[in-house]
């Protein structure tokens, strides 16, 4: 637990939320900035600032909470898809440094698009890339 993190508030309810499922590792709550209705939150209770910080052992509680919020959500909303979404650092978009996860339920022409896709890859560079990703596996 982080004193000033804005979640980790949340989690001791010293900050409103609009909840949605709370167990022993994880809470689940209302974005307040919704991309489209029934957008939600997915938090592991522990402060863990990114994905890489958090240990694999709490992963299996996230997993449970976002199929188990995801599917209310979709069901809720009458969604079509839903999007599953997880920033890392600044640089990714990330604006509360306390690992969380965005459910966000998209229906059929909302317009929303998560990013653009580049041109088709030079071989070469993709080989490249892949050989420096391997080398710390
Ligand atoms: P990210 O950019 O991945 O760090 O996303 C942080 C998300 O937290 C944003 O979508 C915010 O709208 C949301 N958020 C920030 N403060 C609150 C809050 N007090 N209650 C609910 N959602 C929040
Ligand atoms: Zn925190």
């Amino acid at each position: 637990m982080q004193n000033d993190c804005i979640f980790c508030r949340i989690i001791r309810g010293e900050i409103p939320c609009i909840p949605l499922l709370e167990t022993d590792d994880v809470i689940a709550f209302m974005d307040i900035h919704p991309v489209n209705p029934g957008h939600a939150l997915v938090v592991p209770k522990a402060h863990h600032p990114t994905l890489f910080d958090m240990p694999s052992e709490c992963g299996a509680a996230v997993f449970d909470a976002l199929r188990r919020v995801g599917r209310a959500v979709m069901q809720g909303m009458g969604a079509q898809g839903l999007n599953v979404l997880q920033n890392n650092s600044a640089a990714a978009g990330q604006e509360v440094p306390h690992v969380h996860w965005h459910l966000v339920p998209r229906f059929e022409g909302d317009g929303h698009t998560l990013w653009k896709p580049g041109p088709c890859a030079d071989m070469q560079q993709l080989q490249a890339s892949a050989k420096a990703v391997r080398a710390l596996l």
